[in-house]
């Protein structure tokens, strides 16, 4: 890791130092930050775990901090991409995904039965929607769900390197895109900070290995500039993917070895086990050679993404600037209410970025 992100770990430290002894805002025994946000309303229980409805202030939160983002980027001149929350199966089936997580995909079935079929899911259905709320539901409704030619979308970034690879060979310059998605991870969990569908703003980089780097060590810098101006205490770590069973532990400390992903922590619902906000990842040619992305040279491409966690993003500032947006402190409802360009131009400008 070079200076900056250094520089940046070490006053975030500081930050927190100050931030423990002059405000906490917020309750120690934070697992119940969850409860706490839905009888504020800002989160609406709808009796799943990892499940939430949003609240206006939540959403608004969301949207001003995507807007930041965009600020922050606008030097990249990146391709605006959006897709829905779901994503060709083939393509799903091309990436390797369940090959590391199988765990937490999840897949969309469909009835795709007869006239019988719907007597049987009828019948099946009658025998569960009138029983209690605490009783186990048998699922023979589903017998005749099969799986639809869609999945759901695991992160932002899927669904952008089977495009790049359609359209050829990158430029010179390589690509650089903007993604902003709805993920779905089934990991059910009472902690705010893991629901199973959220959303992901994302930077891709796919180019050469040098391109790709300096794009990644750009936004480490960039990502702890943003949390800076939100009052977060963070810190940069090393870090894995959560690589399913006994292969994975290899996989992750090869990962790790390699230095292929960083994430930027902050306390948010376990202050002794840090929640990853945004994460800075680097999948060397992996991408690259499932999809056929050639460079200019006719070399396989590289890639990397930055992802911001806009739900654990938005958490992290209720727990650690209270519920009351009101009295946040005044830049960070400047940088999200007020004149953000100004905080963003100067903080650029004191990375030394040439935006
Ligand atoms: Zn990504």
């Amino acid at each position: 890791m070079n200076m900056p992100t250094e520089q940046a770990a070490m006053i975030s430290a500081d930050e927190q130092a100050q931030t423990q002894e002059t405000q906490a805002p917020y309750d120690k025994s934070d697992v119940t930050l969850r409860d706490r946000l839905i009888e504020a309303g800002i989160l609406l229980d709808t009796g799943e775990d990892g499940l939430y409805g949003r609240s206006e202030v939540f959403e608004d939160i969301v949207e001003r901090l995507n807007q930041a983002i965009t600020m922050l980027g606008a030097d990249q001149h990146a391709e605006v991409l959006r897709f829905p929350p779901a994503m060709r199966r083939r393509d799903f089936e091309d990436s390797e995904y369940l090959k590391s997580f199988p765990n937490l995909a999840g897949t969309i079935h469909s009835f795709q039965g007869n006239d019988r079929g719907h007597h049987r899911l009828l019948e099946a259905l009658d025998k569960i929607v009138h029983i209690g709320e605490e009783e186990e539901r048998s699922d023979d409704w589903m017998d005749q769900q099969k799986p639809t030619r869609l999945v759901l979308t695991p992160a932002a970034c899927y669904p952008i390197y089977p495009l790049v690879a359609k359209r050829g060979k990158l430029a010179e310059q390589g690509a650089i895109f903007d993604a902003f998605s709805y993920c779905f991870r089934h990991e059910p969990s009472i902690d705010p900070g893991r629901m199973q569908m959220f959303r992901m703003r994302e930077y891709i980089r796919v180019g050469s290995p040098e391109q790709v780097m300096d794009f990644r060590q750009k936004w480490i810098e960039r990502g702890s500039l943003l949390v800076g101006l939100l009052g977060l205490p963070f810190e940069i770590d090393l870090a894995n993917d959560p690589f399913f069973g006994r292969g994975g532990k290899i996989v992750a400390d090869s990962q790790r070895e390699q230095q292929l992903k960083f994430e930027l922590l902050v306390p948010v619902a376990t202050p002794d086990r840090p929640t990853a906000c945004l994460s800075f990842n680097y999948h060397q040619d992996h991408f690259g050679e499932l999809w056929h992305i050639r460079q200019a040279d006719d070399q396989v491409a590289h890639t990397a993404c930055v992802g911001f966690g806009m739900e654990r993003t938005t958490l992290a500032l209720f727990r650690h600037h209270g519920l009351d947006v009101e009295a946040w402190p005044a830049q960070v409802r400047q940088l999200l209410w007020g004149d953000k360009a100004s905080l963003i131009e100067q903080g650029l400008a004191n990375l030394g970025n040439k935006a």
